[in-house]
């Protein structure tokens, strides 16, 4: 059992890999020499994978894992913790801009008494607009998703193994690690770090891209959306309610006319472009719920390296016994 686990998800960092794994053996050397480091392959089909591969020969610490296809980075998180065994377990991002030289910083915060310890990434070199859009961004995120996120957080963080074993329990499709790591609560803290540019490649991160993680984000976080719908339902009919009495008293005063046809049919795309949408978002919940219900495995593991019973073809849910909780 190692002291220090750390997990790296990694796709399409073929020019990273070496020299996170050499950064991260020079942070954790200054701890300990008990540490592993599993890097999680998020089928990026570059040569990734034979990197690891190589790295793990020449330092059996290093272990890795390769997923059957690109999961999304939130699911290689989950691959990877769930084959940790550290007392303590360090989240990080495989491109450097989570600068491996905090991790002594978050384990000595760690060591003051708190089970999870974020790092709050300061100076961050993305341009002044787009950290603007961002913070718009998470207001709106927070309030729709009931949550705090605090943008200035991503995944880079330390948490004890009671929070790890906590985390396996809980087996959602729709996943972030910050969010499950927020809900299941814990003595927390944050230290400030600067962020640091990438070392090689690109964020493979398309607008699209984030968008998407952002409505998984609200949808597994929360119902808020649901509730909104109904208000806005609420609020149309009562608004209909008041037209209408208005236009039933004309008719009785006899003050009827043939104009409106404007108005009338305003109202009538109006109000179906209300209902597509309300419909839309309960639809995606049923579709959320859909895929839950499938039980599929998180992941699918097709190779992995370093760990004491190599498997061929193994898959997420059932690959390891369920543990009981602290
Ligand atoms: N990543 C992943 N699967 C994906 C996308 C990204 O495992 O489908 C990893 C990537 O290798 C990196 C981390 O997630 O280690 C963060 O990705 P990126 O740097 O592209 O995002 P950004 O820093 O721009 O938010
Ligand atoms: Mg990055």
């Amino acid at each position: 059992m190692a002291h220090i686990s750390v997990v790296a998800p990694v796709y399409r960092e073929e020019g990273n890999v070496a020299e996170l794994v050499r950064r991260l053996r020079a942070a954790l050397n200054s701890i300990t020499d008990d540490f592993e480091i599993i890097l999680v392959e998020d089928g990026g089909g570059d040569r990734s994978w034979d990197i690891i591969s190589e790295e793990s020969e020449k330092d059996k610490r290093v272990k890795g894992l390769k997923l059957s296809r690109n999961f999304g980075q939130h699911y290689a998180i989950s691959a990877g913790l769930e084959r940790t065994d550290g007392d303590w377990v360090v989240v990080i991002d495989g491109d450097l801009q989570d600068r491996p030289e905090v991790i002594p910083d978050l384990y000595a915060k760690a060591q003051e008494g708190y089970d999870v310890v974020f790092v709050e990434r300061s100076d961050r070199p993305e341009s002044r607009s787009y950290m603007m859009l961002q913070r718009i961004f998470y207001r709106g995120l927070s309030w729709l998703a009931g949550t705090e996120y605090d943008p200035r957080h991503g995944n880079f963080s330390i948490i004890s193994r009671s929070v790890v074993n906590n985390f396996r329990e809980l087996r959602e499709n729709l996943r972030f690690y910050g969010g499950i790591v927020w809900w299941l609560g814990y003595r927390r803290a944050s230290i400030s770090a600067r962020h640091g540019e990438r070392f090689a490649g690109r964020s493979v991160y398309t607008f699209g891209k984030r968008l998407k993680l952002a409505t998984d984000i609200i949808i597994a976080h929360s119902d808020r959306p649901l509730h909104l719908s109904v208000g806005l339902g609420l609020v149309m009919t009562v608004l209909s309610f008041l037209y209408g009495s208005y236009i039933i008293i004309r008719a009785i005063l006899g003050d009827v006319s043939i104009e409106g046809w404007a108005s009338l049919m305003v109202s009538v795309y109006f109000v179906g472009g209300v209902i597509l949408f309300v419909l839309g978002i309960t639809g995606i919940y049923i579709g959320k719920l859909y895929n839950e219900m499938k039980k599929r495995p998180l992941y699918v593991v097709a190779e992995s390296i370093g760990f004491e019973k190599s498997v061929q073809t193994e898959i997420g849910q059932d690959a390891l016994p369920r543990t009981a909780n602290l």
